[in-house]
């Protein structure tokens, strides 16, 4: 038994393979602890910051999301904030866009400093950042901080919907599921999580597209909250 890291109810094993996976039947999150050391860490890290990937892809698909909801101003004079911004790829690739991005990484920047940045982003991109977190709350707060009112989040991560769906196949696709085998991956998410952490802790926030096929999930800030 576990606390959960978001809701701090009670969670249970449901897992043990390598690491041990807790799921909580309060918010739906399954969680885990990273056990590799913080060097390990960084040359994980390292190794996946590089340029091989289809940087212009990746941008592109952001952008879509973007585009599929209602602004006031062109995409185009909107301001961003790439959270958790890693090897900076995907901040150059909007930026070469036209887009005006500023970037965070905590292993080059280190703890956050809400001095250095605005507080009023109209869109924070997580790309693949949520599922590394284990203070989800207190990072999920300080997004809320830097977003302007109608302000989006776009959080890309691998949802974990379609297994806890079918329940009586679970051990076997969590088995077959790659993304829990990096052990930096230590907190999984699905609709429910999400639905939790929008109004918890006196978040105003509203989901405006979730999919678990393309793994996106798009909150927005709403107005006065
Ligand atoms: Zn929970």
């Amino acid at each position: 038994m576990r606390t959960c890291r978001l809701c701090h109810n009670p969670a249970h094993l449901v897992f043990e393979e390598v690491r041990p996976f807790f799921a909580c039947n309060v918010c739906g999150l399954i969680f885990s602890d990273c056990f590799i050391s913080a060097e390990a860490i960084e040359k994980h890290y390292k190794d996946q910051h590089n340029n091989v990937f289809n940087w212009k892809k990746e941008a592109g698909f952001f952008i879509e999301w973007l585009k599929n909801l209602e602004w006031s101003l062109p995409l185009s004079s909107l301001s961003f904030l790439d959270y958790g911004s890693g090897g900076g790829f995907l901040t150059e690739e909007l930026r070469r866009m036209g887009y005006a991005v500023d970037c965070y990484e905590p292993m080059l920047h280190g703890e956050f400093n809400p001095n250095k940045y605005s507080k009023a982003y109209d869109v924070i991109i997580m790309n693949e950042v949520v599922e590394h977190l284990e203070d989800i709350n207190k990072t999920l707060d300080i997004i809320c901080s830097l977003l302007a009112d109608n302000g989006v989040v776009i959080i890309k991560t691998l949802l974990t919907d379609r297994i806890i769906n079918d329940p009586e196949n679970f051990k076997e696709s969590f088995t077959r599921w790659w993304y829990k085998d990096d052990p930096t991956h230590i907190s999984f998410f699905n609709f429910m999580t999400i639905e939790y952490l929008c109004h918890d802790r006196g978040r105003n926030l509203m989901v405006r597209a979730i999919s678990s096929t393309d793994n996106c999930v798009v909150l927005q800030k709403m107005e006065g909250s």
